[in-house]
């Protein structure tokens, strides 16, 4: 497995490797692997020739307050799973490879990103945008890997490649759930002992959500509103939206639910850690 920080040495492995004849697949994270990064390694593995995986901690994602500084880093854990996931290269650039000081330009999305997240996180996708849109023109991949477990950033970037016309195939991948249901985060070890226990009720209150989408006659709203009292019937969740949306285009309230499919979102915060989830909903 090579490890490279130079932009430029990278698009030369790729272009060598698309020279002869192979498929590339790209895997950006942020570093802190788990299962759920290796999850979308080892699809990638199985369906392109060569495997591109970025770790990167991208500044411009992250707001004034936000976990930056204290993000984890373990780079040295992460490329032993990356090789065990069975990546080609790993593409570790530092800050000033990605961002030049002189630079200008960024990547701006739309409407997508002024819901949610983006009500929460101004700023967030179009830090997201801008880095992947960077990470594509280094890696010059086939397809990329997402993880639906950030079902708003991936439904942004399947936009701008769409806007954009960038030649990349979008891949979203299901989310890897630890045994209890809790969707694997890097972000998940801040939590507390407690914390941990409690932040169990997310996938719990995705999952009635599911059975009440396909049991009962309640509406989408009536739907949310019992989630958020399973996720304030702990105490210790701060619920900041727990919603049932289109999967297309996040608008929310839906409308006719009947046969429809829809996207459960949650977002809490669990003392000074930020969780979120989601799940796919078809009602009956
Ligand atoms: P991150 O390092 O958090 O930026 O995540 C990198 C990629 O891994 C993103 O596409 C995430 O959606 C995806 N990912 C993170 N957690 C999971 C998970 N539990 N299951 C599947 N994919 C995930």
């Amino acid at each position: 497995m090579i490890v490279e920080e130079l932009p430029e040495r990278v698009r030369e492995h790729v272009r060598n490797a698309r020279r002869n004849g192979m498929r590339v697949g790209c895997v950006p994270t942020m570093g802190a692997l788990h299962q759920g990064h290796c999850s979308l390694m080892e699809r990638a593995r199985r369906e392109c020739d060569f495997v591109v995986s970025t770790i990167f901690v991208n500044p411009t994602q992250f707001l004034p307050g936000e976990d930056f500084t204290r993000y984890p880093r373990t780079l040295e854990a992460d490329l032993r799973c990356c090789a065990d996931s069975g990546a080609d290269l790993v593409f570790t650039p530092q800050t000033e490879h990605m961002y030049a000081e002189n630079a200008q330009t960024t990547v701006q999305p739309g409407k997508l990103a002024e819901v949610l997240e983006g009500v929460i996180r101004p700023g967030h996708f179009a830090g997201v945008t801008t880095i992947v849109a960077k990470l594509f023109a280094v890696t010059e991949p086939d397809v990329a890997y997402f993880g639906q477990k950030d079902f708003q950033q991936q439904l942004i970037i399947r936009q701008m490649v769409r806007d954009l016309k960038l030649p990349v195939e979008i891949v979203t991948c299901p989310i890897v759930r630890e045994v209890d249901g809790l969707a694997m985060s890097s972000r998940n070890r801040y939590l507390s002992a407690a914390e941990r226990d409690a932040a169990v009720e997310l996938s719990r209150a995705l999952a009635e959500a599911s059975r009440l989408a396909t049991e009962s006659s309640l509406s989408s709203e009536e739907i949310s509103e019992q989630m958020r009292n399973i996720l304030q019937s702990s105490g210790q969740l701060e619920v900041q939206y727990a919603v049932l949306a289109d999967p297309e285009t996040l608008e929310y309230p839906l409308g006719r639910t009947s046969g429809g499919e829809a996207v459960g979102l949650i977002a809490v915060r669990l003392g000074t850690t930020r969780l979120i989830d989601n799940a796919l909903i078809r009602f009956s």
